[in-house]
């Protein structure tokens, strides 16, 4: 499956704004943008002339890059929300916090979507006692997320469950066991991250 390979920071330096994709090294003096937050490539420093519809792509991209997808998997679960009853901005982003490699990552097994992803697709995780290996599997109210037994030693996992990041409340960790209850569906609240998800509604409608 096509995958993202260059630098990661180079995204977060393109949407003007840190989407943390790099766990730890995002909080120190190591970050790129703190260094240079100005768009890379040759003319990155130039004033960027603005759009209605540059302002709309550049939400969908960030969005898309903060949760790590590819181009083809952003549309096709839009086109998800779409067909769900409900407001399709607020139905976008809980699918996509719904996504088993973003729940990992939420419950601080990892230290960020993308290592979340490898977890998942290395088979490190049980969903309801069953080894699951898709990142894109939408997670329901009452799962059980498990890392495997033989998992528990990982060196991410200890780095990550020691980061002591905030849980949200849709998740409920017990740390000892490695497991994660959904114990409700997330919201539009839920999702913590800036996003104006209206924009990417409006980009996807022309
Ligand atoms: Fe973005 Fe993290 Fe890289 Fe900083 S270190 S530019 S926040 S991915």
């Amino acid at each position: 499956m096509a995958r993202y390979t260059e630098s990661v920071c180079r995204l977060c330096r393109r949407e003007g704004e840190k989407l943390f994709l790099k766990g730890n090294r995002c909080f120190t003096e190591k970050c790129a943008f703190d260094r240079r937050s100005y768009a890379p490539g040759q003319h990155g420093q130039r004033r960027p002339r603005v759009t209605n519809f540059g302002i709309q792509l550049r939400e969908k991209q960030k969005v898309k890059r903060l949760y790590g997808l590819m181009e083809k998997q952003f549309r096709n679960l839009f086109k998800k929300a779409e067909r769900m009853k409900g407001v399709t901005g607020h139905n976008f982003m809980t699918l996509l916090e719904r996504r088993l490699d973003n729940v990992v990552f939420r419950a601080s097994f990892a230290l960020s979507r993308k290592q979340a992803r490898q977890m998942v697709c290395h088979g490190h995780i049980l969903v309801n006692g069953r080894r699951l290996d898709i990142p894109s599997y939408i997670v329901n109210s009452g799962d059980v997320i498990e890392i495997k037994g033989r998992s528990h030693e990982m060196v991410p996992l200890k780095e990550a469950m020691e980061a002591g990041r905030e849980i949200p409340e849709w998740i409920t960790v017990d740390s000892s066991k490695c497991r994660a209850d959904i114990v409700a569906l997330p919201n539009r609240e839920s999702v913590t991250h800036p996003i104006q998800e209206q924009l990417i509604v409006e980009f996807f409608s022309r």
